[in-house]
């Protein structure tokens, strides 16, 4: 079974990674089980970041390395926080403090106004140099206080209407099948499944 390393060490992330991949037999592995390799993630977009990491880490590893750079694109901000999105309340912020500095800039904007959409690019570099690039999108609304337990990040406060409720009163069942990640790696699973083959 091939290896894939997900170049992540972000937790939130790796397990909705792990549950979307179960059904295409690699040995998953993430940042985690190699300390050693730092990403500055310094890009100006979501794709500038995604293939920074993707890029280094395939070249660390030498296996198939799927990146994912991703964040919360918020309409009356002009799109921020962006690619800010993981540092928006500051280096090393919490997302409670990440949440709480969103709802602060939000404060007295009606609900009509307060769309917003969660950005995923995927990054997939093979050891042989090829690499593919997919985005998906998920439209929604941020609420004006956070709602339920699960997720992570800013999962409390948006809103999903398809849902009917935020991503953190969803099932992980519910969110991987209509998130950002699950979109994008829906598309991405065509490179995924023809790299399996080639083995
Ligand atoms: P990255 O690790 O630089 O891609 O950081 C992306 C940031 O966007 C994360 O730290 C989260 O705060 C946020 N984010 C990305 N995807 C999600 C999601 O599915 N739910 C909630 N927050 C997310």
């Amino acid at each position: 079974m091939p290896n894939l390393v997900i170049a992540t060490k972000n937790q939130g992330k790796l397990k909705e990674f792990k549950a979307m991949l179960s059904d295409i037999p690699l040995n998953v592995l993430s940042l985690g089980d190699f300390q050693e390799i730092e990403v500055d993630e310094n890009g100006k977009t979501f794709e500038e970041n995604a293939l920074i990491k993707a890029k280094k880490v395939v070249q660390m590893t030498g296996d198939a390395v799927l990146s994912d750079d991703s964040g919360l694109e918020v309409e009356v901000l002009g799109g921020r926080p962006g690619v800010h999105t993981a540092r928006y309340a500051g280096p090393g912020a919490s997302d409670h403090e990440n949440i709480e500095k969103l709802l602060k800039e939000l404060e007295g904007v009606p609900p009509e106004k307060r769309k917003a959409r969660f950005v995923c690019c995927l990054c997939l570099a093979l050891p042989d140099g090829r690499i593919f690039v997919e985005h998906g999108y998920l439209e929604g609304f941020i609420t004006f206080e956070p709602k339920g337990t699960m997720g992570f990040g800013y999962d409390p406060v948006f809103f999903v209407p398809e849902l009917g409720k935020t991503l953190s009163e969803a099932t992980p069942q519910e969110k991987n099948a209509v998130s950002h990640r699950a979109r994008a790696m829906q598309k991405m699973k065509k490179h995924l499944l023809k790299y399996v083959k080639s083995f």
